[in-house]
C-alpha cells in the first residue's frame, strides 16, 4: 500500500509572529521556518505503519517556494522514500492545494492521504476535507487513532466532549490530531541518507492547475495587548468594579 503526506513549511510554531508595518501580513523575512506541527504527526504515521508492514511506500508532498525542499528533506530523514514539491512562489489558498493533491494522488493511486487537521500559519483546516472530497474518497479527520485492515480502515476522531470510532473503506484522507503519536526526531545518520532520496519537482502549470488566489486578505492585525490585572480586596471591591470601571455588569 502506498501512503501519501501532506506536508507544509510554516513558520516555526516557537517563532513570536510580527505582523508588517503595513498590515499587509505576517514578516517571514528572516523568521525561522519548520515542518508544521500536524504534517510531522502526519509523517510520524505513515512511517510507523510501513514499519508495521502496512504500507509499503511513503510520498511526501509539500507546494511552496524552494525552500519546502527542506521541509520535504526532513519529511524523507523521517522515514518517507520519496518527495514530490510543486514549486510556487505564490501563496497557495486550501482550494489550490487540494486540487493540486488531487493531481498527484490520481497519479501515484496511494490507499491513503495523510494531512495535518490545519496549517498553524493561517489556520484554514480545509485542505484534507476538500481533497477528499475532490476524489470522492471517505474522510477521518482530527484522528487520534488509525489501524489499516486489508481493505478498510478504523479511526478514532477527537469530537467535541469525546471520542468518535469511523470504520471506513479505503482508499481514504486522514487529517491528524495532536494525541496520534509523538513524532520522531529525524537522526543524523538518517539526515544524510535523506539527502540521497528521490525528490521530483513540478509545477501547478505542469499539472494543469489554476492556483490564483480566490481571496484577498484586507488586513491582518496583531490581538490587542492585555492590560495588567488587579488583585481586589473583595467581592464587594469586585462587584464595584466590575459595575462602575469595567461597565460590564
Ligand atoms: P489547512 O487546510 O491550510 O489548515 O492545511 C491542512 C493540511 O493540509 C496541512 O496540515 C498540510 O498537511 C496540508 N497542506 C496545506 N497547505 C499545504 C502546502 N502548501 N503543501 C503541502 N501540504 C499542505
Amino acid at each position: 500500500m502506498k501512503v501519501l503526506v501532506a506536508v507544509k513549511r510554516v513558520l516555526d510554531f516557537n517563532v513570536r509572529v510580527r505582523v508588517k508595518a503595513d498590515g499587509g501580513g505576517v514578516d517571514l523575512a528572516n523568521a525561522k521556518m519548520s515542518m508544521n506541527p500536524f504534517d510531522e504527526i502526519a509523517v510520524e504515521e505513515a512511517a510507523r505503519l510501513k514499519e508495521a508492514g502496512a504500507a509499503d511506500e511513503v510520498i511526501a508532498v509539500s507546494v511552496g517556494p524552494k525552500a519546502a525542499e527542506q521541509t520535504l528533506r526532513t519529511a524523507l530523514a523521517m522515514g518517507a522514500d520519496r518527495a514530490v514539491h510543486v514549486l510556487t512562489d505564490q501563496d497557495t489558498e486550501p482550494l489550490a492545494v487540494a486540487r493540486l493533491l488531487e493531481k498527484i494522488v490520481r497519479r501515484e493511486e496511494p490507499r491513503l492521504v495523510i494531512l495535518g487537521k490545519q496549517a498553524i500559519d493561517d489556520d484554514s483546516n480545509q485542505t484534507g476535507q476538500m481533497l477528499a472530497a475532490l476524489l470522492g474518497w471517505g474522510q477521518a479527520t482530527f484522528i487520534s487513532r488509525l489501524t489499516i485492515e486489508a481493505d478498510a480502515a478504523t479511526a478514532t476522531r477527537e469530537i467535541d466532549g469525546g471520542l468518535e470510532t469511523l470504520r471506513l473503506k479505503l482508499p481514504l484522507v486522514a487529517t491528524t490530531d495532536l494525541r496520534l503519536n509523538e513524532p520522531r526526531y529525524a537522526s543524523l545518520p538518517n539526515i544524510m541518507k535523506a539527502k540521497k532520496k528521490p525528490l521530483e519537482t513540478t509545477t501547478p502549470g505542469e499539472l494543469g492547475v489554476d492556483i490564483t488566489p480566490r481571496l484577498e486578505v484586507l488586513k491582518v492585525e496583531e490581538p490587542p495587548q492585555r492590560k495588567g490585572g488587579v488583585i481586589v480586596a473583595d467581592v464587594a471591591e469586585l462587584v464595584d468594579r466590575l459595575k462602575n470601571e469595567a461597565g460590564v455588569i
